[in-house]
């Protein structure tokens, strides 16, 4: 893990998942200007200052600011460590996350061992809804995620997708049509909707979708049809909690963005028409 990924590892990763940390341990001294002299100064692997987290009080991501004593454990040390934040947002809330780090062969190891509030499972409204008799399976399998049960979480996650795939493609195309795309690639789409074998309906689906729905010119159903490809031969416990993490966000971005998007977009087309209705009319009256 490198040290930009520490952040993210404290706020969700599940427990007892010890993971190197690519950094070069030890204080070093280095010289550093102050007040006109170069005095030493010790460095060394700093908390991470903010995090990013789901806030209760605000209902939504906010960042969060380290909130321990200045000048107390700003950098991080061999042994258990207690590490607090508060959401900058509200500064109500305050979320605290326990690790333990160690060297081993000159490397760094941190393993988270403690969280509280513990680990919950955010179901966005949206995504709630879509989700919609899968909800049970989703709670099961974050559940399983949470405990570090990869291998678990991982066979609840492959059966949503079987249990959803066809609402999930139902999405894409309405995105598909609501942004004038070829009408071979929707009629595509709409093939794999109807097909019996799994792989070739999220295979061809993924290979249909225009460029302007790739966020950043990534394919979130290529990345799901990978990610179900990969199965569950063979992967430990860590792996799977990776796939499924992985999973869940492409989920996540089908449901919720594509969906509000097409939507949104839908809404807008309404209201323009009726605004150039309106124009039309003054217009007339002149
Ligand atoms: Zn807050």
């Amino acid at each position: 893990m490198k040290y930009s990924e520490l952040a993210k590892y404290l706020v969700e990763a599940p427990l007892y998942q010890p993971k190197q940390l690519e950094v070069a341990f030890g204080k070093t001294t280095e010289l550093v200007e102050h007040q006109g002299f170069l005095v030493e100064e010790e460095s060394g692997i700093p908390v991470p200052e903010e995090v990013e987290r789901y806030c209760t009080t605000c209902r939504s991501a906010t960042n969060w600011r380290w909130d321990g004593l200045p000048g107390s454990a700003e950098v991080i040390e061999l042994g258990l460590k207690w590490i607090p934040y508060r959401c900058r947002n509200c500064g109500k809330e305050s979320f605290s996350v326990w690790i333990r780090v160690w060297l081993s062969e000159g490397k760094v190891f941190v393993e988270k061992v403690g969280q509280y509030p513990k680990l919950g499972i955010a179901l966005p409204a949206d995504f709630e809804e879509a989700l919609g008799a899968s909800r049970g399976l989703y709670i099961k399998g974050m559940t399983s995620r949470h405990a570090g049960y990869g291998i678990g979480a991982l066979a609840y996650f492959r059966r949503i997708i079987d249990d959803t795939i066809a609402d999930i493609l139902g999405v894409l195309e309405a995105a598909m049509v609501e942004a004038d795309a070829n009408a071979d690639a929707i009629d595509t789409v709409r093939r794999a909707r109807a097909g019996k074998v799994f792989d070739e309906k999220v295979k061809l689906a993924a290979e249909a979708i225009p460029p302007n729905l790739k966020p950043g010119g990534m394919n979130p159903f290529t990345d799901l049809y990978d990610l179900y490809s990969i199965g569950l031969h063979g992967l430990s416990d860590e792996e799977c909690c990776e796939i499924v993490d992985a999973m869940d966000e492409a989920m996540k971005y089908i449901y919720t963005e594509l969906k509000n998007r097409t939507e949104g977009a839908a809404r807008y087309k309404d209201a323009a028409m009726k605004i150039h209705q309106t124009v039309a009319k003054l217009r007339s009256r002149k």
